[in-house]
C-alpha cells in the first residue's frame, strides 16, 4: 500500500462545490492581479493571526527576503538561523546580500537552542530568524530576550506552523515580522505558489506594500527599488476558502499526532515529538528519529 505523504487530491474533493465558485468569480472579474479577493485574503489572514497586517507576496522565499529587506537588511549584515531548517531559510537570507550565521538547535524542540544563540552574535547580527519547524514555534520567550539585549530584529519564519500558538498567541504575531508560505504541501496551500508577510508595525507594512509591487504605491510612481512579488488573485480566492477549514485540518493533524505518539512510544530506540501545551504545534511534518 502506497500511502501518499499528502492527499491534496482528495482535500480538494472535500472543498471542491466552494473553490470552484471562488475561481470563477475571478475569471468573471478578470482582476488577476492584486484583485478584491487579494485584498480580502490579506484582511482575514491578519485576523486569523491577530496581527495589524498582511501583505499577500509571490511566496514563502519572497516573504522572507521581502521582510528582511523592509527591515533594511543587506550586504555587510548577519541573520542568525538555526541549522536544521529548510533551504529556502538561508537562501531568501543570502538573496538581500546579508551572510547566513547558523546556530545549532535544541533536540526536544528542533528550533534555535537559546543557550547557544548567545555564541553567534557578532557587531553585524542584524536579525534572528527562528523557524517554526514541522509547525511547533520555536522558543520564542529566550529568542526575544536576547534579541532584546543585543538590539536586533526578530523574523519568524512561520511557512510551516500556519495556526501554530505559542502560550496562546499565534505564529505570526510573535516578533517583530512573519513570513508564510502558501506552497500547496503547507498546512494552507494554495494551488501554485503565493506567501505572505505579517506584521504589527504600520511602517513595515508600508514598506513591503511597496517593495512587493515595483516600489510603486500609485501606478508608475515609484519611490523605492522594489520588485514584482504579489500574491496572485486566483490564489488568494482559493486561500480564503481554505482558511476556513485551517483551523479543523490543523485539529486533526494534532489528534494523528497524539495517535502516533501512543503507538510508537512502543518501540524501542524511537524518538517521537514532544507534544507540548506552551508551543501548540500544528504537525506541518510528525518527525521521529531512530539511531539508524
Ligand atoms: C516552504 C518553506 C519556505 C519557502 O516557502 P516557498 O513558498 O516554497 O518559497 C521557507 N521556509 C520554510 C521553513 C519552509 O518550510
Amino acid at each position: 500500500m502506497t500511502v501518499p505523504f499528502v492527499d491534496l487530491k482528495r482535500q480538494f474533493r472535500t472543498i471542491e462545490p466552494e473553490i470552484r465558485p471562488a475561481i470563477e468569480g475571478v475569471l468573471e472579474s478578470c482582476a488577476f492581479i492584486m484583485g478584491p479577493e487579494m485584498r480580502a485574503f490579506e484582511q482575514e489572514f491578519a485576523r486569523y493571526c491577530d496581527v495589524r497586517h498582511c501583505v499577500g507576496v509571490a511566496s514563502g522565499t519572497a516573504a522572507i527576503e521581502l521582510a528582511l529587506r523592509a527591515l533594511d537588511i543587506g550586504p555587510g549584515d548577519e541573520v542568525i538561523i538555526p541549522a536544521n531548517t529548510y533551504v529556502a531559510s538561508a537562501l531568501a537570507v543570502t538573496a538581500t546580500g546579508a551572510s547566513v550565521v547558523l546556530v545549532d538547535v535544541d533536540p526536544v524542540s528542533a528550533n534555535i537552542d537559546a543557550d547557544v544563540l548567545e555564541r553567534a552574535f557578532t557587531p553585524r547580527t542584524k536579525a534572528i530568524m527562528p523557524v517554526h519547524l514541522y509547525g511547533r514555534p520555536a522558543d520564542m520567550e529566550s529568542i526575544l530576550a536576547v534579541a532584546r539585549r543585543h538590539g536586533c530584529f526578530v523574523v519568524e519564519d512561520a511557512a510551516q506552523a500556519h495556526g501554530a500558538r505559542y502560550r496562546d498567541r499565534l505564529a505570526g504575531g510573535l516578533a517583530d515580522i512573519a513570513c508564510f508560505s502558501f506552497y500547496p504541501g503547507k498546512n494552507l496551500g494554495a494551488y501554485g505558489d503565493g506567501g505572505a508577510v505579517t506584521t504589527n508595525d504600520p511602517a513595515l507594512y508600508d514598506r513591503l506594500i511597496l517593495l512587493r509591487d515595483f516600489g510603486q504605491r500609485r501606478k508608475y510612481e515609484h519611490l523605492i527599488k522594489g520588485t514584482n512579488s504579489r500574491l496572485d488573485t486566483l490564489q488568494a480566492a482559493i486561500l480564503s476558502v481554505k482558511l476556513r477549514h485551517l483551523d479543523r485540518w490543523n485539529a486533526r493533524r494534532r489528534e494523528a499526532a497524539q495517535l502516533y505518539n501512543e503507538l510508537l512510544r512502543e518501540l524501542p530506540d524511537v524518538a517521537v515529538p514532544d507534544i507540548s501545551k506552551e508551543c501548540e504545534s500544528v504537525f506541518h511534518l510528525y518527525v521521529i528519529e531512530v539511531p539508524d
